[in-house]
């Protein structure tokens, strides 16, 4: 079984119901939508059709939805915009739409012209096009000129990167708040907060969660160097973590980029978390059916050293070859993890959670000890298997839970799937039917030993507590072993 996570994003090149059912098919485990584009409600459809798959195909598939955070964009215009370099372009702020743009482009955010002074770079497209700031009023909503130093195509929305200036916009802005509450309304199961730089900036979004009733869990994306400097209160604060390597790439020199991904990954797994590796993984494959070895490469390291999950964006949105790009990222990971000899890891003390992993690290160690095959998590809101998914045992491990929210957020965690049963009175009950119809599956065979780590006295609802280690007999009783 593959353990790494694909995630998959959405967009024009593979909304539609039959692409999407191709891509899970393919591979895909999470659907990313970016609520960066388009306005909340544009977003409906696209629960409502992935739900519909999930009934059609019979299993849980698991929707993050990525915060736009405070990201600088350009507005609206029509068409594409070639900056030629050399020549001069201005910036006007706090314009959200032009009729005409040419070297005189619209930018939404209508403070910048105060941020920015003579000498200033400012970086366009992911940072394809330079610029360089040459007058200045500083007075809000005002113009700002440029001179372009590297230039390129541009279009509507594209983003705006002004390194080392840190752009006084909260982490959850209006925007933010009313895509949080649109994708909590539609059933997000997973929430990424953008722009991270400190731990504090996740602090609204888990406010709106928790005030809104729910328990959906968050993902700091790091692509600021602020949030590397603050890396580990914040990996504390959040329940998982991305490495935005787009905008990171665009804020830090480019070549410290990947010991910056290393430095993120090593610090999310000493803490047992879920790291996604994104952006450009399979760039070239926007284009070309087959991809670069240079990007097989990049994508076989970051599961080598450690990503839990690895990142489509543009490839599988607007790209000629999404389902290809899945199918190839697919096959990388397998080949990376057959080649791997060990999964396991012992992360250190979490801040959060502590008494559910003590529980969770017992059980993973009696399956070790135990030779046990199979590791049986009891979960309401998915924390617990988080926690053992943490470990990396090499035991399959197996959310038992009666919320379908729960067996949907399993499917970014690494080697993590579920089963769906009741919950009983006795923990002992509901955990042995879970054997039972795992055992019915083939997931579990005969001879086969299976810890089981519930709650007390019922599996799922009570506090994590209880280990037990059972064994599948061939006449399909369980018995407990010798
Ligand atoms: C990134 O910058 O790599 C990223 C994933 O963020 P976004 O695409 O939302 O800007």
């Amino acid at each position: 079984m593959r353990r790494t996570r694909v995630v998959t994003t959405i967009g024009p090149a593979s909304w539609d119901l039959d692409k999407m059912e191709a891509l899970i098919n393919s591979g895909a485990d999470v659907f990313r939508l970016n609520y960066s584009h388009g306005e909340p409600e544009d977003k409906t459809e696209l629960y409502d059709r992935i739900r519909s798959l999930e009934d059609k195909l019979g299993k849980p598939t698991c929707i993050l939805a990525d915060l736009p955070g405070p990201k600088l964009r350009l507005g609206n215009f029509p068409g594409v915009v070639v900056l030629n370099s050399g020549e001069e372009v201005i910036l006007n702020c706090g314009v959200k739409e032009m009729a005409a743009a040419g070297n005189s482009l619209p930018v939404e955010y209508d403070g910048l012209s105060a941020e920015l002074k003579v000498g200033d770079l400012v970086l366009l497209a992911d940072g394809l096009i330079r610029l360089q700031v040459i007058e200045v009023s500083g007075i809000k909503g005002s113009t700002v000129m440029c001179n372009v130093i590297d230039g390129g195509p541009v279009s509507s929305r594209k983003g705006i990167n002004v390194p080392g200036t840190l752009v006084d916009l909260p982490a959850i802005g209006p925007k933010d708040h009313a895509a949080l509450a649109h994708a909590l309304k539609s059933g997000a199961d997973w929430v990424a907060v953008s722009y991270v730089r400190t731990a504090e900036d996740i602090r609204p979004a888990r406010e709106a969660i928790k005030a809104a009733g729910f328990h959906t869990p968050i993902i700091a994306k790091i692509e600021h160097p602020s949030a590397l400097s603050n890396l580990n209160s914040i990996l504390d604060a959040a329940d998982a973590v991305m490495v935005a390597r787009g905008d990171l790439g665009v804020e830090i020199p480019l070549e410290q980029v990947p010991l910056a991904q290393q430095r993120i990954i090593d610090s999310a797994l000493m803490r047992g978390m879920v790291v996604i590796v994104a952006t450009q993984m399979l760039e070239s494959m926007t284009y070309s059916p087959r991809p670069t070895r240079a990007e097989v490469s990049d994508v076989s390291t970051a599961i080598r050293h450690g990503g839990t999950a690895v990142m489509l964006s543009g490839e599988t949105a607007s790209g000629d070859y999404p389902i290809k790009a899945v199918e190839t990222m697919v096959k990388i990971a397998q080949a990376t993890e057959d080649g791997l000899t060990s999964t396991g890891g012992t992360p250190g003390a979490l801040t959060k959670f502590r008494s559910t992993r003590a529980v969770a690290h017992a059980g993973v160690e009696l399956a070790r000890l135990a030779e046990a095959r199979h590791i049986l998590v009891a979960t309401q809101h998915g924390n617990a298997p988080r926690l053992v998914g943490g470990y990396r045992p090499n035991a399959n491990i197996t959310a038992v839970t009666n919320q379908i929210r729960a067996a949907r957020r399993m499917c970014l965690l690494p080697g993590v799937s579920s089963v769906m049963v009741e919950e009983h009175e006795r923990g002992s009950e509901t955990m042995q039917n879970a054997v039972r119809k795992l055992a019915e599956s083939g997931k579990i065979k005969s001879g086969e030993r299976i810890v089981a780590i519930s709650g007390s006295p019922q599996a799922m609802k009570g506090a994590t507590s209880t280990v037990r280690l059972y064994r599948l007999e061939p006449d399909g009783s369980i018995s407990g072993t010798e």
